[in-house]
């Protein structure tokens, strides 16, 4: 019978990898990056639980790096089949790769002059140049229809409206002529979002793994339009800067959206914005290529303007060009990654515009455990960065209505169009926290007990 491995996003929010195995073919879904706290990064260094090479396809649900960020590993470990992807998620994965590569090797390099590694000379966890060969094993596969791998496995992509390219998965495995149904919700979006489509009900699913980021709480009622609109007039009236770390995929997109909104309703004033992230640059000119993935308000906005720009809007692509925004003293927007702080040029914005009581730094998506957005949604008074401890004196804003993923209740939505019970139902991709809550939720509503699986954790599909 069929058999699953947890091998990644359980119990954690990171590291997405679910092995699937059945009448001796194995595929992965998914092969994402841990990341967070140091436990967690060291997953990634440890030797793989599985023999690599004996791994068949790989099928990703989105583009984002925890779920396809251990690609360029795999390739040192001698994974050589196909991965397979939707047509925007292989052309962010085409940007993804090679600059999370980038960095391990710029991380290697600081440890090299610091002397923090145990190795001599530090190592990447892998290089560009491997990034570049995963990205020769992509092979697309259709939004629409049946997609079949081989005899063991085909697949039904469907819309799941968190960021574009992003799909949840209906899997049917095939043994002994007996089908089953395992439905991988990847990473869901919400209801009624700007942009793209909503995420899609799931029909049947024998077995079910569903994501619990937001498994504990539901986003704020409060119109994000309305908040980000007060933030911005405040800030400018002020005359500070808002800062607005974002992850370059879909978090950045939407905010340009709104802000583009606010600026033609007259409801902010229109100042200057910095785009200082080339990847979120290159990004936003995927979102607009990919049509497929857009609901009908935006392709309605699209035959008019540009809806997915500012009016006075700078994007900026050199390091030199970055730090000039420094020396930009009257009130500006500045947007730049990476999301939870954890690296990039937000690093030096941050380090400028902290100490400066008139601006405002705005966490507009989910911040994972050990990172310095944790510590600043936490109330933290300095944040380290560079070395130094830099005073936190700029207002901090909390904008998790912007989070790319579905909370509590639209979960339990995106579950209640199922007609039956799955057999099975796996919780997976959320903080402990978050998991036994949802698992408490979904036993009030629906009755169903769920599981939560263990890293590395297998169990046969049986029936
Ligand atoms: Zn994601």
């Amino acid at each position: 019978m069929p058999k699953i491995t947890f091998l990644g996003a359980a119990g954690t929010v990171t590291g997405s990898k679910y092995l699937l195995e059945a009448e001796g073919k194995r595929l992965l879904v998914d092969c994402g990056l841990f990341e967070g706290n140091r436990e967690l990064r060291q997953r990634n260094w440890a030797p793989f639980p599985v023999d690599v090479a004996s791994i068949d396809w790989i099928l990703l649900t989105h583009a984002h790096i925890d779920h396809t960020g251990y690609l360029p590993r795999f390739e040192r470990y001698g994974f050589r089949g196909p991965i397979f992807a939707d047509a925007a998620t292989r052309e962010l994965c085409n940007l993804l790769l090679p600059d999370s590569a980038h960095l391990q090797e710029e991380d290697a390099l600081y440890a090299a002059r610091r002397k923090s590694s145990r190795h001599d000379p530090p190592l990447p966890l892998y290089t560009v140049a491997e990034a570049q060969a995963a990205l020769t094993r992509f092979q697309e596969i259709p939004r629409a229809g049946e997609f079949r791998i081989s005899p063991q496995f085909s697949v039904r992509t469907h819309d799941a409206g968190h960021i574009l390219g992003s799909t949840w998965l209906e899997l049917t495995v095939t043994e002994a002529g007996k089908n089953t149904v395992i439905v991988f919700s990847g990473d869901l979006g919400r209801y009624g979002e700007p942009i793209l489509k909503d995420p899609e009900p799931p029909v049947r699913a024998d077995y079910l793994l569903c994501e619990s980021t937001y498994g504990d709480r539901d986003h704020p009622s409060e119109n994000a339009l309305e908040k980000l609109a007060e933030v911005v007039s405040r800030v400018a009236r002020r005359g500070g800067a808002v800062v607005i770390p974002a992850f370059a995929v879909g978090r950045t997109q939407l905010i340009m959206y709104l802000l583009r909104q606010l600026e033609d309703q007259k409801r902010i004033p229109t100042l200057p914005v910095y785009v200082d992230s080339p990847m979120a640059i290159s990004v936003t000119g995927i979102y607009m290529n990919h049509r497929e993935d857009h609901d009908l308000d935006f392709a309605q906005l699209e035959k008019s303007g540009d809806p997915l720009n500012c009016h006075s809007v700078h994007m900026t692509r050199s390091v030199e060009d970055s730090k000039k925004i420094n020396d930009v003293v009257s009130p500006c927007i500045i947007i730049s990654a990476s999301g939870m702080l954890t690296g990039g040029r937000i690093l030096h914005h941050l380090a400028h515009r902290l100490p400066d009581s008139r601006s405002a730094v705005l966490l507009t998506g989910y911040q994972a455990e050990g990172t310095r957005g944790r510590s600043l949604q936490q109330g933290a008074t300095t944040l380290r960065i560079y070395g130094q401890d830099v005073p936190v004196r700029a207002e901090i804003v909390q904008l998790t209505e912007l989070s790319g993923h579905a909370g509590r209740s639209e979960l339990l939505r995106w579950l209640s169009s199922l007609p039956a019970p799955p057999k099975r139902l796996f919780l997976t991709h959320g903080e402990p926290g978050a998991l036994l809550a949802f698992r408490d939720a979904i036993s009030q509503k629906f009755g169903w007990k769920a599981e939560i699986p263990a890293y590395k954790d297998s169990t046969y599909l049986a029936g």
